[in-house]
């Protein structure tokens, strides 16, 4: 079980939970049930249900023919982003809220960054009856008024974070903060595989249905159910997470995760954790960071909302260190350039987060007759105005 979480909650040397005291009994309440909830018989049956009927899997797995021979390989690419609110993000908070009914929860908090981790904890929140708040930094409330338009009309309170820069980091203080106040009552969704021990693996194992389907889908139509290759970018790390899971072990699956370069690595404008960061400690967990030499955490950026955390998930950390996963990067301009592509030769227009992981495509020398698997964790909708101001046509 060599990628595997330990009991104590690490990765190696990463993960753990580095909480304020105020927050260990509510933590302490989860480590200690959510292996024994979400392995239940009745857990499994709703989980599988919900995740069928409601989000729309399984995600087809589709050979994409034009974008193959453009590439000279096979390419197979993953569709999260045919899920209900169309990313994988859903498959998390399906998870989360069924979890927290089951310990008896009545009120759901999360922090949002763009809005999507938002959206899909205001979507299951809608679907269970159950009092949502969202925390949002004021300045990307100003920023993703869509998002913040839907979380509304799904039912949830957004709460703006006015302190510091005004964004994800103070939404997850206000977050944190208000979990202190309300131990009893609530539960705080988070949306990637980051956080104290035990939601790095609790995210992990709810995603890991996409590494699950993968296997089955590609035996049925490869006859084998090892690709050679599965790609995915990485913000916190979920999507990347699921995808990898049930092949960790298949060590000759080459397993390659993307982060978002930006302006490039060396221009001060980046996302790229593992090339730029340093071990140490962020929203409660050791793991690979964007800080300064007096460990301040560095501002991110990317041009996709999504991989604009300063951090990766604890998993990754590790996942990194003994070499499994091979991480690289593309820039904002890769980016757009392989989500121009894939809506010219497929009729699909990704997420521009998903769009990382299909530049690694420039990259792969290809011999021919590789399988490889590309996870399109999300729809490019909401990245339509980027799109937009960025073609020169
Ligand atoms: C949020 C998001 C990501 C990044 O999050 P991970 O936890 O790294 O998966 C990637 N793609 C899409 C479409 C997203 O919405």
């Amino acid at each position: 079980m060599k990628y595997q979480v330990d009991e104590n909650g690490y990765y190696g040397d990463f993960g753990g939970a580095y909480i304020p005291e105020m927050l260990y009994p509510n933590v302490e309440e989860l480590r200690k049930n959510y292996l024994e909830i979400i392995y239940s018989n009745s857990f499994q049956k709703e989980f599988n249900e919900l995740l069928r009927d409601y989000a729309g899997r399984p995600t087809p797995l589709y050979l994409a023919k034009r974008l193959s021979a453009h590439y000279r390989t096979n390419i197979y690419l993953k569709r999260e982003d045919l899920n209900h609110t169309g990313a994988h993000k859903i498959n998390n908070t399906i998870g989360q809220i069924l979890l927290a009914k089951r310990l008896g929860k009545t009120r759901i908090i999360a922090e949002t960054g763009a809005g999507q981790h938002g959206v899909a904890t205001a979507t299951v929140c809608a679907l269970m009856g159950i009092e949502c708040v969202v925390y949002m930094g004021e300045v990307d409330i100003e920023r993703q008024a869509p998002n913040v338009a839907r979380m509304k009309l799904l039912g949830a309170k957004v709460v703006p974070a006015t302190c510091g820069s005004k964004t994800l980091k103070d939404a997850t203080n206000e977050a944190i903060r208000d979990w202190i106040n309300h131990p009893e009552d609530t539960h705080y969704i988070i949306g990637s595989v980051v956080g104290p021990h035990p939601y790095p693996d609790m995210v992990t194992k709810f995603q890991s249905v996409i590494s699950e389907e993968i296997k089955r889908q590609l035996k049925e139509k490869t006859g084998n159910e090892n690709p050679d290759y599965i790609v995915a970018c990485v913000g916190g790390g979920s999507n990347a997470a699921g995808a990898f899971f049930h092949f960790l072990h298949d060590e000759k699956v080459k397993l390659i995760a993307i982060e978002a370069a930006g302006k490039g690595v060396d221009t001060g404008h980046s996302a790229a954790t593992m090339v730029l960061g340093k071990p140490g400690i962020i929203h409660g967990s050791k793991t690979m960071l964007m800080q300064t030499d007096d460990g301040q955490i560095t501002e991110p950026y990317s041009i996709s909302a999504g991989l604009d955390y300063p951090g990766v998930g604890p998993i990754h950390a590790h996942l990194f260190e003994t070499g499994r996963v091979i991480f690289v990067n593309a820039t904002d301009e890769e980016a757009l350039s392989a989500g121009y592509l894939l809506c010219k030769l497929e009729g699909i227009i990704p997420a521009l987060e998903s769009a990382h992981a299909l530049a690694y495509m420039e990259r792969l020398k290809a011999k021919g007759n590789e399988v490889v698997v590309i996870n399109l964790s999300g729809r490019g909708d909401k990245d339509l105005a980027t799109y937009i101001k960025h073609m020169d046509i």
